[in-house]
Order: C-alpha cells, then structure tokens, then sequence
C-alpha cells in the first residue's frame, strides 16, 4: 500500500479519543511512507488526519470540489490539492489516487463514501483492500447490521469479510496489507456460469 484514500467525518464528533486516533492514523501512515488522500478539507476528523500526517512529513494529497472549498475550509498546506466539479468526481478522483481505503467514525458523507467503495469491490471493480477503523466501539451497531444482512441472506458473507475492521491503527494496517480480495464476482454464481 503507497496511498490511502481516508473517509472521515467533517465534525470532530463527541469525543476527544476520535480525534486523537484520526491524528495517530495520520501520523503512523507517515511514518510508513503512505500517502494520505483524502477530501482535502481543514475542519473535523478530516484535518486532523491530515495534520497528524503533515506534522510527521507525510504526504497529504486533497480532493475538494470548489463548492465546498469555503464551506469545508480547504486546507492549505497539503502536499497537492485537486480541485474538482461535483462529489462524484472527488469520490471517482480519490479512488484514482489510491490503492486501499481506510474509514474512521464519520456521517452520511463518510457512509456514502465507505459504501459506494465497498459496492464497487463486490462487484469486482476494484480489488482495494478496505478498513474500518472502529474508535472506541463507534461502529459496533454498523457491523450488528452486516452481520443481520448475513443472517437474513441478503449480504454474502464473503462479501461481508471485505471489510478490515480493528480499533487500533497498527493492527488494521496489519490485516489489509494481507487483505486477499474475493475471487468470486457479486453477479455471477457456479449456476449461472
Ligand atoms: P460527513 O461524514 O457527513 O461529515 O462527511 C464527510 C465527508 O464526506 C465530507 O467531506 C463531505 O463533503 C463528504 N461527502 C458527503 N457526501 C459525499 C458524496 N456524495 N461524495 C463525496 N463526498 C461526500
């Protein structure tokens, strides 16, 4: 893994150990010599990724579309910022820019983000792994529901174990480096091949 495309929230949400573990992500993903991509934004967990990557000499590369560079206080002194049209270009930009994704606690744009990239690996267009790094429980109920959308046949569990998950930085980067992608495509079956 060269770069690592960050979902994160644009809030600094409740607690203290979120911020401080967005800034840890970014600080460790310097000291490997990863890139950080992200959406290139000052405010919430998002800076604090950059900045914990930034105060270590990593690089930080921002996707911003111009509508959002006031509203999200674009950062300005990333390693190369990309300014972009619309969302769907920051996402397909990011997507572009990295070779695996690691979310951290976030809202409805970073559960977007977080699904829309894990939709596109199930359906084999890309073979990123994918990481969920779940500070201090904060995403316990999101896996309750893959693990329900298992139980009820409406998530392949295959597809389910897509998703990387630890609560500490070193051990989620641990497991997606030894991420294998599944070799079986969401659309086709044995039976219909
Ligand atoms: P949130 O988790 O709602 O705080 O949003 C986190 C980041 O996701 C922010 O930078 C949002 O601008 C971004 N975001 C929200 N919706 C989208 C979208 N459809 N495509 C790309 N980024 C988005």
């Amino acid at each position: 893994m060269k770069s690592i495309s960050v979902f994160c929230g644009s809030s600094n949400g409740l607690k203290a150990i979120y911020s401080s573990k967005a800034r840890e992500l970014g600080q460790t993903l310097a000291n490997e010599g990863i890139r950080v991509v992200y959406g290139g934004a000052k405010i919430g967990l998002m800076g604090k990724v950059a900045e914990g990557a930034l105060d270590n000499d990593g690089e930080v590369f921002g996707v911003i579309p111009t509508f959002l560079q006031s509203k999200e206080i674009a950062h300005d002194a990333l390693t190369k910022m990309f300014e972009v049209d619309t969302m769907h270009q920051r996402k397909t930009k990011m997507h572009e820019l990295s070779d695996a994704i690691i979310t951290l606690p976030g809202g409805f744009g970073t559960m977007e983000e977080f699904f829309e990239i894990l939709t596109w690996g199930q359906l084999g267009l890309h073979t990123k792994p994918m990481g969920l790094l779940n500070i201090d429980g904060f995403y316990d109920p999101l896996i309750d529901q893959l693990d329900t959308m298992v139980r009820n046949e409406l998530l392949k569990p295959v597809n389910r174990n897509m998703v990387m998950i630890d609560d500490d930085v070193t051990n989620l980067l641990v497991k997606m480096k030894s991420y294998q992608s599944p070799s079986v495509k969401k659309w086709i079956t044995d039976q219909e091949t």
